[in-house]
C-alpha cells in the first residue's frame, strides 16, 4: 500500500510526498478524514492531487493513502433516476447520512448494494460469448437494462443464473472461472470502446422548431449553446432533456447556481414523457455539482456523465447528454491549473484547454457497438457555454466552436425582447443539414430543405431591409420588400418563437413543424402571385388569415393546418385588383 504525507495544501490541490509507485489518475484518500482525490501530476516521489471535497482544516503531515485505482464509475442496474455528485456519490444517500450539508469524508457507492434485481438470462450454458455480448436483461422501471460481457472477457458460458440478485452477486460464469456480476466499473477519463463510428444521418428530434427544422443536431452529434446571463441556456438544456427522442438522458448541472439545480431536481420527478406517458425521471441520470460544491469534483463531473452515457450507448440505445455549463467546468480547470502554477494560456486557462474540450466532445457519436451482431447506439452531447458578458470571443466559446457540429447562439437582445428560444438565426449554424437530408425526405417531406433555405434567405434579407427602414422609414420600401418584412415577421413570431412553458406548444412534432413553415412560405408565394396581378399588399393584409397563421402553434390537429393552407391560397387568389 502506498502511503504518503501531505507536504503542501493550496485550496483544492495538495502535494503529498512518499508516493513512490503511484500512477497518474490514481484515486487517493487524503488526510485523517479520508477525503477523496485524484493524482493529476507526478514528480519523483511527490504527487499533486486534486481533492473532490472541501480541504479546509486539512493539515500538513496528515496521511495520504493511494487506492491504486483510477477514478471510475460504477455501471449497472440502479443508475436510472439517480442523482449524483461529480464523482458519482449518490446525493440523496449522502444527505440521509449527514443532512443537507454533506459532511466531509463520507462515502456511499454509486450503485445500491442491497437492492435485488430480476435477472433474465439471454444466453445459455455452452454458448460462446465475447466482450459486448448481452448475457441477460434487467427491468429497470420500464427500461430494458442490458447486461453485457465486460471488456476484456470472453469464453464459453458454464453457468448462467435466473432470478433475483444484487449487483455484486455472480449471475454468469465463463470457462468455469470468470465470474460476472451485473456491475461494471470503468475509469472515467478513458472513452469506452466501440467498433466503429457511423455517419450522423439521423436527426435528434427535440420538438423545438428552431432546433429541428432550422439548426438540427444529429443523434451522436454535438451542439453548443452559448449565451449571456438570462438568455435561456438552462431552459434550453432542460427542454432538450425533456423532449429529445432518446431512451436515456444524462443531465449534468455543472457549477451553476444551486437554486437552478434545485429547480431541475424538483421539476424532473413530476414530468411525463409525451411519447411514452411514463415519468421522465425514469430515463434520466442527474449529476449535480453546483457552484457551492468543490471545484475539482466539477472538473470530474463531465467525465462521470459521459462515461455513464457511453455505458447505455453500448447497450444499443440513444443517449443525450446535457452539460450546463461547460464554462464552469473550464473555470474549474483554470483554478486547478493556477494552483499547479502551470504556464497560463489565453485568459488564464491552461494551454491544454482546447485538447480537453475536443477530447470530451469526441466521445459523442453514433457507433456500432462492440460484441456480436449489429447493435448501434449513440451519445449526443449538448454543452451550454456561459461567456462572461456574453462575449463569444472568449476561449471556451471559441475552442468549443471548433469541435461541435451545431452552434445555437443565444442572443441577449432577442431574450430581452422575449423572443424565445433566443437563438440568433444569423449567427447560428448546423453542419448536419446535408447528412440528415435523406431522413427528412423519407420521414417528413421532399421540400423541407428548400423551405428552410428560402426562410433563411428571407431572414437575412430582412436584416438589410431593416437597416434601410431605420435610415429612411418603411414607406420608402417597394411593395415587394414590404412583403418580405411581412413574411419574416411571421417566420419569427409564428414559427421560430416557441415557449417552453406553453401547454400546447412546448413540444411540436416534426410533421407539424414542417407544415407550419410551409403555410408561411406558401403565404409568401401567394402574396407574390397576387401582387404580380396588381393586388396591393394592404388588401392581403386586411384578410383575416393572418390571425389563423398566428394560432397554428396551438393547433394539435395537423389536418387543420393543411386545410388552412388551401383556404389561405383561395382567399388570396380571390382578391380583385382595386380600381
Ligand atoms: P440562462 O441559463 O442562460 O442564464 P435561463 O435558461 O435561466 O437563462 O432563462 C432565463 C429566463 O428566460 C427563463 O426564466 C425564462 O423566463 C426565459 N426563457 C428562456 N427560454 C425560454 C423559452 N424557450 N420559452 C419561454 N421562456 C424562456
Ligand atoms: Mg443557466
Amino acid at each position: 500500500m502506498i502511503t504518503g504525507t501531505i507536504l503542501r495544501i493550496s485550496g483544492p490541490v495538495i502535494i503529498a510526498r512518499g508516493m513512490k509507485g503511484s500512477k497518474m489518475y490514481d484515486v487517493v484518500k487524503v488526510g485523517n478524514e479520508a477525503l477523496r482525490g485524484e493524482i493529476i501530476r507526478l514528480e519523483g516521489e511527490e504527487a499533486v492531487i486534486q481533492v473532490y471535497e472541501d480541504t479546509t482544516g486539512l493539515m500538513v503531515g496528515e496521511p495520504v493513502v493511494n487506492t491504486e485505482q483510477p477514478l471510475s464509475v460504477e455501471l449497472g442496474p440502479g443508475l436510472l433516476s439517480s442523482i449524483y455528485d461529480g464523482v458519482q456519490r449518490p446525493l440523496p444517500v449522502l444527505m440521509q447520512m449527514s443532512g443537507d450539508f454533506i459532511a466531509r469524508g463520507i462515502y456511499a457507492p454509486g450503485l445500491n448494494r442491497e437492492k435485488k434485481w430480476e435477472f433474465v438470462p439471454a444466453v445459455k450454458a455452452g454458448d460462446t460469448v465475447v466482450a459486448g455480448d448481452i448475457i441477460g436483461t434487467v427491468r429497470e422501471f420500464h427500461f430494458e437494462h442490458r447486461i453485457l460481457v465486460p471488456h476484456g472477457a470472453a469464453g464459453a458460458v458454464t453457468d448462467i443464473a435466473a432470478g433475483s440478485f444484487t449487483v455484486e452477486e455472480t449471475v454468469c460464469t465463463l470457462d468455469g472461472k470468470t465470474r460476472l456480476t451485473m456491475m461494471r466499473t470503468w475509469p472515467v477519463r478513458i472513452p469506452r470502446p466501440h467498433r466503429k463510428k457511423l455517419d450522423p444521418i439521423l436527426p435528434l428530434i427535440t420538438g423545438q422548431r428552431v432546433f429541428d427544422c432550422i439548426f438540427p443536431v444529429t443523434k451522436g452529434g454535438t451542439a453548443m449553446i452559448p449565451g449571456g446571463f438570462g438568455t435561456g441556456k438552462t431552459v434550453s438544456e432542460q427542454t432538450l432533456a425533456k423532449w429529445s427522442d432518446t431512451q436515456i438522458v444524462v443531465y449534468i448541472g455543472c457549477g451553476e447556481r444551486g437554486n437552478e439545480m434545485t429547480d431541475v431536481l424538483a421539476e424532473f420527478p413530476e414530468l411525463i414523457d409525451p411519447r411514452t406517458g411514463l415519468p421522465l425521471i425514469e430515463r434520466t441520470i442527474l449529476i449535480a455539482n453546483t457552484s457551492n460544491m468543490p471545484v475539482a469534483a466539477r472538473e470530474a463531473s463531465i467525465y462521470t456523465g459521459i462515461t455513464i452515457a457511453e455505458y447505455f450507448r453500448d447497450m444499443g440505445y440513444d443517449v443525450a447528454l446535457m452539460a450546463d455549463s461547460t464554462s464552469r467546468w473550464g473555470e474549474a480547470l483554470r483554478e486547478v491549473s493556477g494552483r499547479l502554477e502551470e504556464m497560463p494560456g489565453e485568459e488564464g486557462y491552461p494551454a491544454y484547454l482546447a485538447t480537453r474540450l475536443s477530447a470530451f466532445y469526441e466521445r459523442a457519436g453514433r457507433v456500432e457497438c462492440i460484441g456480436s451482431g449489429d447493435r448501434t447506439g449513440s451519445v449526443t452531447v449538448v454543452g451550454a457555454v456561459s461567456p462572461p458578458g456574453g462575449d463569444f470571443s472568449e476561449p471556451i466559446t471559441q475552442n468549443t466552436l471548433r469541435v461541435v457540429g451545431t452552434f445555437w447562439a443565444l442572443d441577449t437582445n432577442l431574450a430581452y425582447r422575449r423572443h424565445f428560444p433566443s437563438v440568433d438565426w444569423i449567427k447560428s449554424y448546423s453542419l448536419y443539414l446535408d447528412s440528415i437530408g435523406d431522413w427528412y425526405v423519407e420521414h417528413v417531406a421532399r421540400d423541407w430543405r428548400e423551405l428552410r433555405e428560402k426562410a433563411m434567405y428571407l431572414l437575412q434579407k430582412e436584416v438589410e431591409l431593416q437597416e434601410i427602414v431605420q435610415l429612411v422609414g418603411p414607406d420608402a420600401l417597394p411593395e415587394s420588400e414590404k412583403a418580405i418584412l411581412d413574411v419574416t415577421r411571421m417566420i419569427r413570431e409564428d414559427f421560430l418563437q416557441q415557449s417552453a412553458y406553453s401547454d400546447t406548444d412546448s413540444f411540436c412534432p416534426v410533421e407539424k413543424q414542417y407544415l407550419m413553415l410551409k403555410v408561411i412560405m406558401e403565404y409568401y408565394e401567394n402574396v407574390n402571385v397576387a401582387m404580380g396581378k396588381g393586388v396591393s399588399l394592404r388588401q392581403i393584409q386586411n384578410l383575416p388569415l393572418k390571425a389563423g397563421i398566428g394560432r397554428m402553434k396551438d393547433l394539435q390537429d395537423v389536418e387543420a393546418i393543411r386545410k388552412m393552407m388551401d383556404n389561405n391560397r383561395q382567399q388570396i387568389a380571390g382578391l380583385e385588383v382595386e380600381k
